[in-house]
C-alpha cells in the first residue's frame, strides 16, 4: 500500500468513521450504500465510485461518472476472480471492459472464497493512498456478507412459506416451547385463527384441544385419529425439528386430512355388507334344494347327475365361504368394523377339537390331521365366534396350501401370559419377503403350485383382525420348503380373562 499524506489522512479516517457507522446502523441494508460512495467519492476524489453485487442480491450502484460496462455482470465476475484481496491499482482490464478515466482501483468484495461483488473507483489523477480505504473495503465487504446472508434467509423463508402454503394439509410450526412461528392457510382454516395474530401465542391457546395439547407436549403420546370441530378427521403428528448439531429447535404438528379415506372405506364397508347379506339367502336356498337332489329325496339321479349335482354344492359352499370371509373381514377390522364383541367363557381346546372334526379334507387329499391342546391352556373371555372362525380360516388354509401326504397338527398352549393357537403344516411355506404382507386384505401369494387353489386373500386378514379385536396379534415363522406355523395369540390379561367378567 502507497503511504503518502498525513494530513489528508485524518479526513480519511473521519470519512471512514462515519461510513464504518453508517454500516453499523443498519447492517443489512442497501439503502446507505449511496452515501457512503458519494463519501468514497469526496473523501479520495474519485470520479466515480460503484459498488456491484453479483447475486443474492443484484445490486448496482453508482456515483459519480461511471463507466456503462459496470451493468456487465458476466465481465465483471470474470475480472474480479483476477483481483486480489483489497485494493488493486490499475489492475489489467479484460475485454469488454475500458476505463474512460486514466486510472482505477478495483477491490473483491469477498467472504472467503466467494465473489460477492466489486467496488470500483475510478479517477483522472490518481490520489496518494492510505490504508483507511483497505479498512473501508474490508467494511463493504462485510455489507456485502450481510447483505447476501439477508437475501438468502429471505429467500428459504419465502421458499418455505410457499411450501407450506402449498400443503394442504393443516401444518403448525412450533418453537421449541410450543409457541407458534409458522402455520399454513390449511391450519388457518381448521383453527379459525390467523398466522399473523396468533404467532407467538402457545399451542393451547391455537388448538384448543386437550388431546393435540396432549400430543403436542409429549411427542411419544400417539393419537390415531383426531376429529375437527367441523368433523374432518385428522391423523396427528408430532416431530421434533433439529439443527446440524442435533440440538432441539422446535416442533412441527402435521394434521393427514383423512375425511374422504374414512367416508371411502364407510361406504366400501358398507356396499360388501349389503351385498353379502343379500348374497345369504340365496345361497342358503341353493343349498338346500341341490342337497335334496344329492340326497335323491326328488328322485334317483344317475352317477353324471350325482357328479354335476357334487360339482354344484361344491361351488356354492366356496361362495358360501368367501361371503362370508367378506362379511367377517368388513365386521372384524379393527379400523373401520362396527362389530361389537360378545364375550363368553371360550373353551379353546375344545373348540379346536371341533374345528378339525368338521373340517372337510378334500377327498383326494392324504393328510394327518392332529390336535394337541397344552395342560395349562385355561378358559378364556373371548368373542367364540369370532375366534372360530379365525381358527377355521387358519386350519383351511393349511388343509388347502399343503400337498397330499402332507400333516397339519393344530395346537394351544399358554406362554408369557398369553394363550396361543398354533397352526402347523408340511406345506410349501412361504418367504421371508411373502411374509411382510401376508396379513394384511387381499394379499395372495402368487405362485405356481397355488395357481389352481381359490381364495379371497381375507383369511389372514381376519385371523390378525379377530387377534387385534382381543388384544393380540397373529404372526407366521416358515421356511421355503419346510412347512409353516401360524400363530393367533390372545393375553391373558383385562376383558380376557374370566376373573375380569365375574
Ligand atoms: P386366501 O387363502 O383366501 O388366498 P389368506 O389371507 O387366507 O387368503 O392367505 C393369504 C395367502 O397366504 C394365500 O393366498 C397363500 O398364498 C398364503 N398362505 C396362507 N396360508 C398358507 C399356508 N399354510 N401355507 C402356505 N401359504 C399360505
Amino acid at each position: 500500500m502507497t503511504q503518502v499524506n498525513t494530513t489528508q489522512d485524518s479526513t480519511r479516517q473521519n470519512v471512514l468513521g462515519e461510513i464504518i457507522s453508517l454500516i453499523a446502523a443498519n447492517p443489512a441494508s442497501s439503502e446507505n450504500i449511496n452515501a457512503i460512495l458519494k463519501l468514497v467519492q469526496a473523501a479520495s476524489a474519485a470520479t466515480s465510485a460503484s459498488f456491484i453485487l453479483f447475486d443474492e442480491p443484484k445490486l448496482v450502484i453508482s456515483s459519480g461518472d461511471s463507466d456503462s460496462w459496470i451493468n456487465h455482470e458476466q465481465i465483471l465476475q470474470s475480472f474480479t476472480a483476477k483481483l486480489s484481496d483489497k485494493l488493486n491499482i490499475n489492475p489489467p482490464l479484460i475485454d469488454g471492459l475500458a476505463s474512460k478515466h486514466q486510472n482505477w482501483l478495483a477491490a473483491p468484495l469477498r467472504n472467503g472464497k466467494l465473489d460477492l461483488g466489486l467496488l470500483w473507483l475510478s479517477f483522472d489523477t490518481l490520489p496518494p493512498l492510505a490504508d483507511t480505504l483497505d479498512a473501508l473495503v474490508d467494511s463493504l465487504s462485510i455489507l456485502a456478507s450481510n447483505l447476501h446472508a439477508h437475501e438468502s434467509h429471505e429467500h428459504s423463508h419465502q421458499l418455505t412459506i410457499s411450501l407450506l402454503t402449498s400443503i394442504t394439509d393443516p401444518l403448525l410450526v412450533l418453537d421449541d416451547d410450543r409457541n407458534l412461528l409458522l402455520m399454513n392457510p390449511a391450519a388457518e382454516t381448521v383453527f379459525k385463527a390467523k398466522a399473523d395474530q396468533v404467532r407467538g401465542k402457545s399451542l393451547r391457546e391455537i388448538v384448543q384441544s386437550e388431546e393435540l395439547i396432549a400430543l403436542g407436549s409429549d411427542e411419544t403420546k400417539k393419537l390415531a385419529e383426531w376429529i375437527s370441530p367441523d368433523e374432518k378427521t385428522f391423523v396427528p403428528r408430532i416431530e421434533a425439528v433439529r439443527d446440524a448439531q442435533g440440538s432441539l429447535e422446535g416442533w412441527v404438528l402435521a394434521l393427514r386430512d383423512v375425511t374422504q379415506f374414512k367416508k371411502l372405506n364407510r361406504n366400501q364397508s358398507e356396499f360388501m355388507r349389503i351385498v353379502s347379506h343379500d348374497l345369504r339367502s340365496p345361497l342358503t336356498a341353493m343349498q338346500g334344494f341341490a342337497s335334496m337332489l344329492e340326497l335323491g329325496l326328488v328322485g334317483e339321479m344317475n352317477e353324471k347327475q350325482n357328479h354335476f349335482v357334487s360339482k354344484i354344492l361344491a361351488g356354492i359352499a366356496q361362495m358360501t365361504a368367501l361371503v362370508e370371509n367378506i362379511q367377517d373381514a368388513g365386521r372384524y377390522d379393527p379400523e373401520s368394523g362396527f362389530y361389537e364383541l360378545t364375550r363368553s367363557h371360550c373353551d379353546l381346546g375344545e373348540m379346536l377339537r371341533k374345528i378339525v372334526d368338521n373340517q372337510l379334507v378334500p377327498a383326494e387329499k392324504a393328510l394327518t390331521i392332529s390336535v394337541s391342546i397344552a395342560d395349562n391352556v385355561p378358559i378364556i373371555n373371548a368373542d367364540t365366534n369370532m375366534l372360530e372362525r379365525a381358527i377355521i380360516n387358519l386350519v383351511d388354509n393349511a388343509i388347502k396350501y399343503t400337498p397330499s401326504g402332507g400333516k397339519v397338527e393344530v395346537g394351544a398352549k399358554c406362554e408369557n401370559n398369553e394363550v396361543i393357537v398354533t397352526v402347523k403344516d408340511s406345506g410349501l411355506g412361504i418367504d421371508a419377503q411373502d411374509q411382510q404382507h401376508l396379513f394384511e386384505r387381499h394379499v395372495r401369494i402368487a405362485r405356481q403350485e397355488h395357481k389352481k387353489i381359490k381364495g379371497s386373500g381375507l383369511g389372514l386378514f381376519i385371523v390378525r383382525s379377530v387377534a387385534q379385536r382381543h388384544g393380540g396379534d397373529a404372526w407366521v415363522e416358515s421356511t421355503q420348503g419346510k412347512g409353516s406355523t401360524f400363530y393367533l395369540g390372545i393375553p391373558l390379561d383385562g376383558p380376557n380373562l374370566v376373573t375380569a367378567k365375574e
